[in-house]
């Protein structure tokens, strides 16, 4: 059984939690009162982060909300210098090492890098780096002299830092950053990675130092990623937040055969300059380092002032979604290595290298409720609210979740904190969700069962994960569904095209397909560009489209998986609109190239209430529906001949009249135009005889018409 009480004091816990991490998010370092106690609090949370970041490879935090709140802990150590311990988050590096792997110290420390978000920071970098070693900023090509400084600016790949140690050209051992001056023995797995060379070239002479410790990333391309995403999705596994805790994860894997799986690869991008006696900077070492075996990205540069530097960041804040690798930011390091050893390094960082970090991508937010959005076609897509959050350099507070399945696949709750990405222009998507962050508050989402626009029941087509509402009454889809009907292969209506079909709906005179047939002149003149004639013309050509063939109707409704073959083929079969209405799945599915599929929607579009709506409305506007088979003896003087009727005759009805003309193979239509081959006039004509007349079209009495009947 659940305890309950149990279960609410752990929740009191959680949300604790949740105001604790708020609270030391947005801190106002001014109004500090308790010193110790804050810093004390940020220093627990760091650490928190720090064990899911770097041992359990699975962040419950963004990036850059750590990156905030070790900048409050440095502010307030910076204030409080006294209160500064050996231990603090900000004098190390990365977090303790865990078992499953031997430990092995490093020869020479491995760094962090500090960071600049802005160019700001980025130029006091620089400026202190001229100050301290009494140097200027240089022009172009000013390369050469003694009294500027010189950078080298480099690609942060998203990755794993490692180490890798050769000695006398052969790869002796691999490990982890770990703490810095302790990393994990991660030889082994290393030695799955085909780009990390077992042994060194040392062609044209070049010099190869007995022993060498080279520094480089190790990453995992964008599609690798996906890839291993997928897959752990497939098996119910948790998916990595990005790249990097994807590649860390990856190399610390108990079993190499693991590792091997996952495509890894490597940049490497330095050396412990002090093995490497014969290089005097930064350039010529990634050179060198190349030229001996490594794979070194290609995409540095050296420049020799702050504005060059600029130039490096601009092109690559967009270029750079073109690799097929992440990035997230830019590394510049002072190139000469004399320079880099007197500016000298801090316990986390050398004071020769910042990196500056782009925008970030990925975010961690709330998802505040789950809403449900129809699309022009009818597909209904649940979209999260978030609770907004500033990503690649916007804010977003919307992300779509797909579909039904997708929501179940990631395993979305409402109230649940979750990763968001963004990358370029794309629609913001939830990466994944922190299920260490749930409280028992979060709610279960079910997809609604009747259209949010127009409360119709969905239906959820067999073989698709859409839910889709099917009614072509729909608000949410009309303007889609009003273009095709109206258009070129449904019901030919010359004049109603996007434009007018948006105006018409903005204004409110249409809501669905059927209302096209009731506009007025009234109606039309008084939309912008309509003038007497345009507007008669637009009139005549909605006349016109009710005498199209029942297929062309059959393709306007807008049937899912109904184009205008299939159309053709069901206007076959049933010669009205009713019979196809009233035929049930077997009758409709038995129709050779009729599937399963096409019945089920056919039957599905003809069971939804709005549409019956409209149906009735096209009825009594006149649409043609098809008329059912008739016997037709082929009478001449009627064979392919256009009728039509004006005023009343004394004789037949109407439909008396047309079923006549029909069963000798012509045709009855309402209004005359050029195709009218012959109009009967009976007492009273209206405005068709003089049509008739303007077009010269033939005319006969109801006498005439008699005789032609009886010859
Ligand atoms: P960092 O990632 O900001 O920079 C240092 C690392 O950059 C180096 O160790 C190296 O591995 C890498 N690098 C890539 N390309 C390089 C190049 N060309 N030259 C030199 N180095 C290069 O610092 P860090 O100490 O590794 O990690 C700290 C960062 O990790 C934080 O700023 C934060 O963004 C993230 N973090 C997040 C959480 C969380 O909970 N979300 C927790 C801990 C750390």
């Amino acid at each position: 059984m659940r305890n309950n009480k149990g279960a609410s004091e752990d929740n009191m816990g959680t949300i604790n939690q949740e105001r604790k991490l708020e609270y030391l998010l947005n801190l106002d370092i001014e109004k500090v009162s308790n010193p110790q106690e804050i810093i004390k609090a940020l220093r627990e949370e760091i650490e928190k982060h720090n064990y899911y970041y770097y041992i359990k490879d699975n962040p419950i935090i963004s990036d850059a909300q750590y990156d905030r709140l070790m900048r409050n802990l440095e502010a307030l150590e910076k204030k409080y210098p006294e209160l500064i311990t050996d231990d603090s988050p900000t004098q190390r590096i990365g977090a303790p090492i865990e078992g499953g792997f031997a430990t092995v110290q490093h020869s020479e420390k491995m760094l962090s890098l500090q960071d600049a978000f802005s160019y700001e920071e980025l130029k006091d970098f620089i400026n202190r780096v001229y100050k301290e070693l009494g140097k200027s900023e240089g022009g172009p090509g000013s390369g050469k002299n003694p009294a500027t400084v010189e950078f080298v600016c480099e690609l942060k790949i998203d990755g794993s830092a490692v180490s890798l140690v050769y000695e006398n050209g052969k790869f002796v051992r691999g490990a982890t950053r770990g703490d810095g001056v302790f990393g994990e023995d991660i030889t082994a797995n290393l030695k799955t990675i085909n780009s990390i060379p077992l042994r060194l070239f040392s062609k044209n002479g070049l010099k190869i130092p007995p022993r060498l410790d080279v520094r480089g990333e190790v990453y995992l391309g964008k599609d690798e990623f996906k890839r291993i995403n997928k897959e752990r999705e497939k098996e119910g596994l948790p998916p990595f937040a990005n790249p990097r805790n994807a590649a860390a994860g990856s190399l610390r894997q108990i079993d190499p055969a693991n590792t091997a799986r996952r495509r890894l690869n490597i940049f490497v991008y330095g050396a412990v300059n002090s093995m490497v006696p014969f290089i005097s900077g930064q350039f010529e070492l990634l050179k060198y380092l190349s030229e001996i075996g490594f794979r070194v990205n290609p995409n540095i540069k050296k420049v020799a002032s702050f504005d060059g530097i600029i130039d490096y960041l601009e092109l690559w804040r967009d270029e750079r979604k073109n690799l097929p690798y992440e990035t997230d930011g830019v590394v510049i390091k002072v190139d000469n290595f004399e320079y880099q050893r007197i500016l000298g390094q801090t316990s986390k960082s050398p004071r020769w290298a910042i990196a500056y970090k782009f925008p970030p991508e990925e975010e961690v937010t709330k998802i505040l409720d789950i809403e449900v959005n129809v699309g022009r076609t009818g597909v209904l897509t649940p979209v999260a609210i978030l609770q907004p959050v500033r990503v690649a350099g916007s804010t977003i507070s919307r992300a779509t979740l797909h579909n039904e399945d997708e929501i179940k696949r990631k395993g979305v709750m409402i109230g649940d904190w979750v990763v968001v990405r963004k990358a370029g222009d794309v629609i913001p998507e939830i990466v994944k969700v922190i299920e260490e962050r749930r409280d028992g508050t979060q709610k279960e989402f079910k997809m609604p069962d009747r259209c949010p626009a127009c409360g119709s029941k969905v239906v959820r087509l067999e073989g698709e994960v859409a839910v889709r509402c099917t009614s072509i009454a729909c608000p949410a889809q009309q303007y889609e569904k009003i273009i095709h009907f109206a258009s070129k292969g449904a019901m030919d209506i010359e004049g109603l095209g996007p434009a007018v079909v948006s105006k018409l709906l903005e204004k409110k005179l249409i809501s669905d397909p059927a209302d096209i047939y009731y506009l007025k002149y009234e109606d039309i003149i008084k939309l912008e560009n309509f003038k007497d004639k345009s507007t008669r013309n637009l009139l005549k050509a909605i006349e016109e489209s009710k005498n199209r063939p029942l297929s062309r109707l059959l393709f306007a409704l807008g049937i899912k998986y109904v184009g205008s073959h299939t159309a053709e083929v069901l206007s076959k079969e049933f010669p009205t609109l009713d019979s196809l209405m009233n035929a049930s799945y077997e009758e409709i599915e038995k129709i050779r190239e009729i599937g399963p599929k096409i019945a089920e929607s056919i039957v599905n579009f003809f069971r939804q209430e709005q549409n019956l709506k409209v149906i009735e409305k096209l009825r009594k506007a006149g649409v043609n529906f098809g008329s059912e088979l008739k016997e037709v003896t082929e009478k001449e003087g009627f064979v392919g001949k256009t009728f039509v009727i004006t005023g009343k005759l004394n004789s037949f009805s109407r439909e008396e009249a047309t079923d006549l003309i029909e069963s000798f193979g012509g045709r009855v239509t309402s209004s005359v135009s050029r195709n009218t081959d012959i109009v009967i006039v009976g007492e009273n004509p209206g405005s068709k005889l003089d049509d008739a007349r303007k077009f010269g079209i033939k005319t006969i009495t109801e006498e005439e018409f008699k005789r032609m009947i009886e010859e």
